[in-house]
Parts: C-alpha cells; sequence; structure tokens
C-alpha cells in the first residue's frame, strides 16, 4: 500500500475479492480522497458539537472520514454491474461489520484526512477563545503557517498537513 504520487486518488488495497459476483476481478480496493472534501469538514465541525466525550468524538470522527472520504471502488453487484459510490453504498459495502477491510478503509481515511479537517478548526478555536495556553500551542503552527503563506500565494488552500497537533487525539 505505498503511495508515492502527489496527486490524485489514494488507492487502498482490500485484498481478495469478496464480490457477489466472483472471478470479474482478483483484488478489491477503494480509493479516497487525497485531501479532505468540504462536506468533510462540515460533518467534522457538527461531530464536534454534538460529541460530549472524546471517545465519542473520536467514532464520530472515523466515520465522518469514511463516508466523506471514500472516492471510487471496484466493487461490482451480483449481477457484475459496478456499485455507484454514495454515503448509503459505503456504508453497506464498508461498515456492515468489523473487519480487516473495515479496519484498513478506518485507518487509512484517518491517516490521510485527520490533520487536514482538524488544522483549520484548531487556528479557528485558538482565534475564538483567545486563550493564552491556547494560543500557545499553535504558535509554532501558526508561525510555520505564516512562514508558507509568504511564500504561497494567499489564494491557494496549501493542504500543509504540517504538525502533529490535533484537537481529536486520534490514532
Ligand atoms: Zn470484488
Amino acid at each position: 500500500m505505498t503511495d508515492t504520487d502527489t496527486v490524485g486518488p489514494v488507492r487502498i488495497d482490500l485484498g481478495p475479492c469478496t464480490c457477489a459476483t466472483p472471478d470479474v476481478h482478483t483484488n478489491d480496493w477503494v480509493e479516497i480522497f487525497r485531501h479532505a472534501p468540504y462536506q468533510m469538514g462540515l460533518a467534522a465541525l457538527e461531530s464536534i458539537a454534538q460529541s460530549s466525550t472524546p471517545i465519542e468524538l473520536g467514532v464520530a470522527l472515523r466515520q465522518v472520514y469514511v463516508v466523506w472520504g471514500v472516492n471510487n471502488w471496484n466493487l461490482i453487484d451480483d449481477k457484475g454491474k459496478s456499485i455507484n459510490v454514495t454515503r448509503e453504498t459505503i456504508a453497506l459495502q464498508l461498515m456492515a461489520d468489523w473487519s480487516d477491510r473495515t479496519v484498513a478503509v478506518i485507518e487509512a481515511c484517518a491517516r490521510q484526512f485527520n490533520d487536514e479537517v482538524m488544522l483549520p478548526l484548531q487556528t479557528a478555536a485558538s482565534k475564538q477563545l483567545n486563550n493564552g495556553q491556547i494560543e500557545a500551542l499553535t504558535s509554532q503552527n501558526r508561525a510555520s503557517r505564516r512562514e508558507q503563506a509568504k511564500h504561497s500565494r494567499p489564494s491557494s488552500p496549501t493542504s500543509s498537513a504540517a504538525g502533529n497537533t490535533s484537537v481529536a487525539q486520534g490514532g
């Protein structure tokens, strides 16, 4: 599952095919977005608002990352037809049970999206609260972002996954 590309979706190998029609392909795969889509950010905001414990939030966010993160797959139905990727089919195909496949997708999505989704929220939160402690925690991050801003056009949403500070301590 090495991924050295810098553009395009990220492919996750799910192992031997378990589709309803066998022998069409040997392995199943899922592709996730390389960068967090807008809706994922919104859904994450909502999860933060509605979760009352870190565990609850962790569960909610992982769900969000998979539901909004899966972009494509090669899964086929019992007639050998490609299954459209929708939030409903994602739930049916990838969240119906707890398996190696499920975990592979969840972990890949968390790796891909957690920092990218959390960083802007953290920056916003620290501005709102104007809390010295949070300021201190994130100042290093913000300094490096300012540094980046000097070198890149301000309009380009650079996906700086730099810095490991995150609101939700995901795995
Ligand atoms: Zn298959």
